[in-house]
């Protein structure tokens, strides 16, 4: 081979060391699947089992158990989605879960969360969707009283939201609690001061919760007069949509990698 013909399949050859590799895709946790080992990793450092309960659910367990009795007013709460088999409903909430855990735990005490995809026959829109997560947690034994409940909801709450946050508890209605509240936090972007996340309260409300209704726990199998406890509920997207600034909530299950890949 001559000089010249050798030198022109050199340069034919050559690699362009200068241009960029391809990049390698690889996939991620969705954003919701991150946030509920968030929960699960804090109420796991607090003695709390998780505890899988299913989507699929009948009226009973859904509402009448839980102190919802036919033709209750306070169903309406709860947009429901019904099939054609008679009582067979999707859950609107995953306190049914409550009642499954209650029937298979006693008579021993209880401490689960109960995280789960919840369904509701809304219109969807920028604050609500049809299918949201909630994560509930449930605590039953002897001497469970309404400071165990505060107590335990503020140490998540500082865990979750930093050191320095404030909570307060107001009343509220729930048929399967009583007393009921609702849980706030002092916001997390201005620290009480008020500004467009907090709409200028200086709070945001991050639980509903109360101690466990007699009527529910003697439906669980556990008697009231010996046994009490507390539970609450959280929405984990929520969360999600506080810390990053998410304004719109249909982003979580419209599978836009643009989106997504932010995560
Ligand atoms: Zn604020």
């Amino acid at each position: 081979m001559r000089a010249a013909e050798l030198a022109q399949a050199l340069e034919s050859a050559a690699i362009d060391v200068s241009l960029p590799g391809r990049p390698v895709v690889t996939g991620g946790l969705h954003p919701a699947t991150q946030m509920l080992r968030q929960f699960y990793k804090i109420w796991a450092d607090m003695g709390f089992q998780v505890y899988r309960s299913r989507d699929v659910e009948d009226d009973a367990h859904n509402f009448e158990l839980l102190n919802f009795p036919l033709h209750h007013p306070a169903r309406d709460m709860q947009d429901t989605f019904f099939s054609t088999e008679k009582d067979i409903i999707l859950r609107t909430h995953t306190s049914p879960g409550q009642i499954r855990a209650m029937r298979e735990y006693y008579p021993e005490p209880i401490r689960v969360i109960l995280p789960g995809m919840c369904y509701r026959h809304e219109q969807i829109t920028a604050r609500s969707e049809i299918q949201f997560h909630q994560v509930e947690g449930l605590a039953v034994g002897r001497n469970i009283r309404m400071t165990d409940l505060k107590g335990t909801i503020a140490e998540f709450a500082r865990r979750m939201y930093g050191a320095d946050r404030e909570v307060r508890f107001r009343a509220s209605y729930f048929p399967f609690t009583e007393p009921s509240m609702e849980v706030d936090v002092s916001c997390i972007l201005c620290d009480g001061k008020g500004c467009r996340l907090c709409k200028y309260t200086g709070w945001l409300e991050i639980a509903g919760s109360g101690m466990v209704h007699p009527v529910v726990l003697r439906n669980g199998g556990y008697d009231p007069a010996v046994y009490s406890g507390f539970a609450f509920g959280m929405g984990p997207e929520r969360v999600t949509m506080l810390k990053y600034g998410i304004e719109d909530i249909r982003y979580f299950w419209s599978n836009d990698l643009r989106f997504l890949e932010q995560f």
